[in-house]
């Protein structure tokens, strides 16, 4: 026998409330579970998050989105890689695309006959071997092929969009599934006095809103799971040294509109840049141990590509995680969960990763603590992994100011120490299951931040060099005639999701 959810209620409307909504009125819709969503217009949202990763297609496709209406809507724009400046040194850049490297030779890995090319002294750029690197690289897009047999079949993308637009647009969605939207200000929280479960929430009008299963999507102020519940709090800022963004839109200019987010690297953190269909975002997040708020705004406004159309936003923040994620009856989704900085694009992947387990282990009015055990160690190993992928971009520098010097001589997690010694020595990696980045995404960043393996898998030396040399040859010819076949950028979203403001 269940005692099944009858009603939830999602606190916030920002990206993380308005993906829940979303989600929920799709999967939930035809099983009688009422699901509100209360936020209030007198606390803004966080105002960024805007360059996604490849799994957010998964996400539209589920929910049946029409990827041009979409794109319209949110003034959106194609992103195939990240683009790092100046990591490993001044003047040094580096891509991380979304894509594989090469093709396995009989189960042999394509980035270990690449080594084998540069210890040889005949290797070309590693980008040479990857699609989307080499798109990014002539400013072209295209969508992918759905013939397997294409090489266009591998292209794998994401978005940037407007944030506001898309919380909108994911909000007429919900309400048109049927998700009620209240406006108001939670002003107090109950809870029921024996098992501290939360029973509702009173808005400061008076109005009170009770629910079985609570979302809190309060954004840093983690109401629920927090102010509330008291979870407690791990803190990474012994690895992770930003504290705090300054962020801007400004008018487009620069490298116009290109298929790829650019990281910059600076003194004391490192500079986003989000090129959306009308305007460009940007913003510094950095060390305020290592700068000023003030310096660090005059450093973003050196960088603008064009004149700023917003006040700067400045964000503080805390890297980190809840101690647990769902507690009780409260399930955290968005900042309110925790918070890894932005520079791999991670946070509204863990808003879809957090739905998606929520939606897999969805629970009674029993709460069986099995299944919420399950949800936070699930999370958890994944929050984990980015912060390691994360910290290895900032660790492994040759930069000289005392912010890159103090990353660089830093302790790190162990696992991740493991993984960048191995790689040093041999080139080899092993996948986590639960990892979020796949192979190429460790060997673009390790080989891009200077971890050069020393030596490459001496099973590779079985095969001719000849022969090596003609299959790599022809898989780079294939790759760059497949990437000059696509149209720029420009003229893609022209044709397919051009939105009133697009300025080409
Ligand atoms: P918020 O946007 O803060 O929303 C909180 C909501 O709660 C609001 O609607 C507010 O009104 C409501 N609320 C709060 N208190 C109450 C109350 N008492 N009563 C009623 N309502 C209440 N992620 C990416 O994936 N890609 C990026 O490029 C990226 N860039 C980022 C850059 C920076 C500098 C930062 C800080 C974050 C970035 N993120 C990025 C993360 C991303 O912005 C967030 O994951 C995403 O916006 C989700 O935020 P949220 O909905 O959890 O919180």
């Amino acid at each position: 026998m269940t005692n099944p959810i009858r009603k939830v209620l999602i606190v916030g409307g920002g990206t993380a409330g308005w993906m829940t909504a979303a989600a929920l009125s799709k999967v939930l819709n035809t099983k009688g579970v009422e699901v509100t969503l209360v936020e209030s217009d007198a606390i803004a949202t966080v105002g960024v998050g805007e360059a996604t990763i490849p799994p957010i297609t998964t996400f539209n496709q589920i929910l049946g989105i029409d990827e041009a209406e979409f794109m319209r809507a949110t003034n959106g724009s194609f992103k195939l890689a990240i683009e790092f400046v100046d990591w490993k040194h001044k003047g040094h850049r580096y891509q991380h695309p979304f894509g594989n490297f090469g093709l396995d030779i009989e189960a042999l890995k394509f980035h270990q006959f690449w080594l084998r090319s540069l210890h040889e002294g005949w290797a070309s750029d590693i980008d040479d071997y990857n699609l989307p690197a080499t798109a990014v690289n002539l400013g072209r897009f295209a969508l992918p092929s759905k013939d397997p047999g294409q090489v266009m079949s591998a292209l794998k993308y994401a978005f940037h969009f407007d944030a506001s637009l898309y919380a909108r647009y994911l909000r007429g969605y919900a309400e048109k599934r049927g998700v009620t939207r209240v406006e108001g200000k939670v002003g107090s929280v109950q809870q029921d006095g024996e098992t501290g479960f939360v029973t509702g929430v009173t808005l400061e009008d008076g109005r009170v809103l009770e629910a079985d299963l609570f979302v809190d999507c309060t954004g840093f102020r983690a109401l629920l799971i927090e102010q509330t519940l008291k979870t407690g709090y791990e803190d990474w800022g012994h690895w992770l040294a930003n504290d705090r963004a300054v962020a801007l839109q400004c008018e487009m200019g620069g490298d116009g509109l290109s298929p790829f987010t650019r990281a910059t690297a600076h003194e004391a953190g490192w500079v986003w840049r989000i090129p959306l269909q009308h305007r460009i975002g940007t913003g510094y997040v950095y060390s305020s141990k290592h700068i000023s708020d003030e310096d660090a705004l005059k450093t973003l406004e050196r960088t603008l590509d064009g004149k700023p159309t917003q006040q700067p936003n400045f964000i503080k923040f805390r890297p980190g995680r809840r101690k647990q994620i769902w507690n009780k009856n409260v399930v955290a989704i968005g900042l309110s969960s925790g918070f890894l900085e932005p520079l791999e694009s991670t946070s509204i992947h863990m808003i879809q990763a957090g739905i998606t387990k929520l939606l897999a282990l969805f629970p009674d009015r029993g709460f069986n603590p099995v299944e919420i055990a399950e949800y936070n160690r699930l999370t958890i190993l994944q929050v984990e992994l980015i912060r390691d992928f994360i910290i290895l971009h900032f660790h492994a520098n040759q930069r000289d100011e005392p912010y890159w010097q103090a990353l660089r001589e830093m302790e790190i997690p162990a696992d991740l120490s493991r993984k960048i010694e191995l790689f040093r020595s041999s080139g080899r990696l092993f996948q986590s299951d639960y990892d979020l980045f796949a192979e190429p995404s460790w060997i673009a960043v390790l080989l891009g931040q200077g971890v050069t393996p020393q030596r490459h898998d001496p099973l590779v030396d079985q095969y001719d060099q000849a022969f090596v040399r003609g299959q790599m040859e022809r898989l780079s010819g294939l790759i760059r005639r497949t990437a000059e076949s696509m149209p720029s950028h420009e003229a893609f979203i022209a044709r397919y999701c051009a939105a009133p403001e697009f300025k080409a």
